[in-house]
């Protein structure tokens, strides 16, 4: 038995206002006058002063606003990484990505990409990266995904959707400000927050868990029972907890995996662009026989803040449209592993995953 020995952020900042400090904590990063800081926005933010008035500009260093419309695709980082290249003929001092999941798995990606050569598709994987990335920095605005704690970068290629995944994929520095999530729309928070309770869902009710995402799990679970089932939180109170289960819920699965919900709901993203947050929560909404305890507390959640679910989104779609989403769920071998053990293909056959999409 070999166990894993995966890389952490070595360096984080907690606390309401501390965005504030990004100055004194990238400036030692500098590696010359000529040689950048490259921030990567999302364009949520673009014209909105009390955030961007903050980003601390100096010499050549630069903004990219991005939409976090789509989900990131290894075209886009290629591009991005072409521009970068074709701007700041020093290298780049560091890469920061400020905004939700989409905008901390870019930056991620553009930090690896401007030190290995190549196309960004060609990473997709696992361990596939030769050269330590350029320095990157992650300052989530939106809480939920854990990506930024995790050791991958989530990208939609030509072929697939999948992470590239490798030590050195996580950032060098994360900033946790919840301070910078207080413009988030309740249907948002709900979707992104809900990521992290499924997360602790799977992970908890995997055949992979052990003591170390356990600890990591429970006590994510807790805390996004606390924001979304209590009502004795402050606003304040639910942006620093739910920041924080973020963060345990990310280390917890990356110890273990993900289950059921992510796999079906990477075959919905693929075909439909379904995102990431929305798609686990419809997924999810249906699969009370793989997590009777979880689906129940989530369907009180959703009643609870008035969610209403997109339905009927498979409902026009041919036999070679479901198969394309049953190959890329079906491709996931690890996640049905650890939802449903060793024999996993005896439980989860092509006709089930259609019968399940057919409800969404
Ligand atoms: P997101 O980054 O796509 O953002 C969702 C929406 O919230 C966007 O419209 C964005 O503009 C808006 N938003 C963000 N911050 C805001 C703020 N402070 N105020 C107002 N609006 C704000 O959403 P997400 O759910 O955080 O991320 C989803 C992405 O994360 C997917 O691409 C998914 O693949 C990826 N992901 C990665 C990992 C990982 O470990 N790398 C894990 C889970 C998900
Ligand atoms: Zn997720």
């Amino acid at each position: 038995m070999s166990y894993k020995n995966f890389p952490m952020v070595p360096r984080v900042v907690f606390g309401r206002g501390s965005f504030n400090q990004l100055s004194e904590i990238i400036a030692p990063k500098r590696l010359n006058v000529n040689a950048p800081f490259i921030f990567l926005v999302d364009d949520v933010f673009k014209g909105d002063s009390w955030l961007t008035s903050r980003i601390p500009l100096s010499y050549e260093d630069k903004v990219i606003y991005i939409s976090s419309k789509e989900e990131p695709k290894t075209e886009q980082v290629d591009s991005l990484v072409e521009e970068i290249i074709l701007t700041s003929s020093q290298g780049a001092s560091g890469i920061i990505g400020i905004g939700g999941g989409t905008l901390l798995d870019l930056a991620k990606a553009v930090a690896i990409m401007l030190n290995n050569e190549g196309e960004a598709k060609d990473y997709q994987g696992w361990d596939l990266v030769k050269n330590p990335a350029v320095y990157h920095v992650g300052i989530p605005t939106i809480s939920g995904t854990g990506a930024e704690v995790s050791r991958t970068t989530v990208l939609t290629g030509p072929k697939m959707k999948l992470g590239i995944n490798s030590d050195f994929t996580p950032f060098d520095q994360v900033v946790l400000d919840p301070e910078l999530t207080k413009g988030v729309s309740t249907n948002q928070w709900f979707y992104t927050g809900m990521d992290c309770f499924i997360h602790c869902i799977e992970s908890l009710n995997g055949s992979y868990l052990n003591t170390f995402s356990q600890t990591y799990g429970d006590m994510a679970f807790q805390l996004c029972k606390e924001i979304f089932l209590e009502d004795h939180l402050s606003a304040s109170d639910a942006q620093d907890k739910l920041m924080m289960a973020s963060w345990h819920g990310g280390m917890s699965i990356a110890y273990s995996q993900v289950g059921v919900a992510h796999a079906m709901s990477y075959g919905l993203s693929y075909l439909l662009g379904t995102k990431h947050g929305i798609g686990n929560c419809i997924v999810f909404d249906h699969l009370e026989e793989f997590y009777p305890e979880g689906v129940k507390l989530f369907k009180e959640m959703k009643t609870k803040y008035s969610i209403e679910l997109p339905k009927g989104i498979c409902a026009n779609l041919d036999d070679s449209e479901f198969d394309v989403m049953i190959n890329i769920s079906l491709s996931l071998e690890p996640l049905w592993e650890n939802a449903l053990g060793k024999n996993w293909k005896k439980i989860i056959t092509r006709d089930k995953l259609k019968e399940l999409y057919q409800k969404m």
